[in-house]
């Protein structure tokens, strides 16, 4: 076990983001494409699933675009293998298995937390 706690930190926000993708995948199946028109975000059947204000549509959908939760989903499971590669080595406490570092976390684990620095539960100590 991560003695910092930093690894479940990453599995309790890796959870948040497949739950919150899961949630938005209800509203239509992915992959999410911007309309035609530039307003709005259409599932895979053409259904709209999201609308933007006039005036900031474009960013915006594109933005809603490539982040759809199809691919959050699967960058939330390459982000948990790469976690799982860098665990404690079972032969040595407070050693990563993949980079060797002693007094773990390792830089990797530092930098998969680093996207949540504003976190309340984020600790300062993890910082890279
Ligand atoms: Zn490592």
């Amino acid at each position: 076990m991560d003695m910092s706690g930093l690894t479940e930190f990453l599995h309790d926000r890796f959870d948040e983001e497949k739950l919150a993708a899961l949630t938005a995948l209800a509203a239509g199946p992915g992959p999410w494409q911007e309309a035609p028109d530039g307003s709005r975000i259409v599932d895979a059947d053409g259904t709209t699933v999201a609308s933007v204000a006039i005036g900031k549509s474009r960013a915006v959908v594109h933005h809603i675009v490539q982040n759809d939760p199809a691919r959050l989903l699967r960058e939330a499971a390459a982000k948990r293998q790469l976690l799982a590669l860098h665990a404690e080595s079972p032969a040595m406490v407070n050693r990563c298995r993949s980079c060797g570092v002693i007094d773990s976390p390792c830089l990797t684990k530092r930098l998969l937390a680093l996207p949540y620095i504003h976190h309340p539960l984020y600790l300062h100590e993890w910082r890279p």
